[in-house]
């Protein structure tokens, strides 16, 4: 676990998008029982596919233990689809935006491409070495999230562990979760990875108020 984000500059700029997450994100993130996931990635043999599927047992795993009747369901592959381009275009522009302006009225609409997806939550495991984000779809009602994974370039390009909590963390923000300030967690942002590990779950811990805010979201809808 010494690679964890990989990025020196990666947390700075998540706390960003988390602070501008956590005032978007309203009491009605979880509004259905089962959300549906699609995964779009160029090359069906990308090692965070795998990284995905166990990201999603772990927050249904989570959700059953707090009696959470919401679930992630299976997440579903679209490989080398047409659409991948544009997303990779709008992904670059919300991060753009995202690091200088808070999201809001002028928000613009998501493309087409986006919004006619069929799902609660769309990944793009992205080809750019850009930070991995959670956008709540702007104009979009009951909320769907576009959440971008990052491609890790370099040494630590095969760091499977890393992928898991990234997008176990990212996954964590669809479900309504902001940042916390205990930087060894999973919804650190800070985060401090450099001596972050694992609990039995084998992801980074939940904090307490992580699991408040979850069962009381739940208890509002
Ligand atoms: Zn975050």
């Amino acid at each position: 676990m010494s690679t964890f984000w990989s990025s020196r500059k990666l947390p700075f700029a998540w706390v960003l998008l988390g602070v501008t997450n956590f005032l978007l994100l309203g009491a009605s993130s979880l509004t259905a029982s089962g959300l549906s996931v699609l995964v779009l990635v160029a090359e069906e043999g990308d090692h965070r596919v795998p990284a995905s599927h166990e990201a999603v047992a772990f927050w249904n795993d989570r959700l059953a233990e707090l009696g959470i009747d919401t679930r992630l369901e299976e997440p579903r592959l679209a490989v080398a689809s047409p659409a991948l381009r544009l997303l990779e275009n709008y992904a670059r522009q919300v991060v753009q935006r995202a690091t200088r302006l808070p999201a809001g009225q002028a928000e613009p609409a998501p493309p087409a491409d986006l919004s006619d997806l069929d799902a609660d939550i769309v990944v793009l495991l992205s080809r750019q070495d850009i930070m991995s984000f959670t956008w709540p779809m702007p104009r979009i009602t009951p909320r769907r999230y576009f959440l971008v994974v990052r491609s890790v370039r370099g040494p630590y390009r095969d760091d499977a562990m890393v992928t898991r909590h990234v997008i176990a963390h990212e996954l964590g923000h669809a479900l309504g979760l902001g940042h916390n300030l205990e930087t060894h967690t999973l919804m650190c942002g800070p985060c401090q990875p450099l001596t972050a590990e694992p609990d039995d779950t084998g992801f980074l811990p939940l904090t307490d108020g992580d699991r408040v805010r979850l069962v009381e979201m739940n208890s509002l809808r």
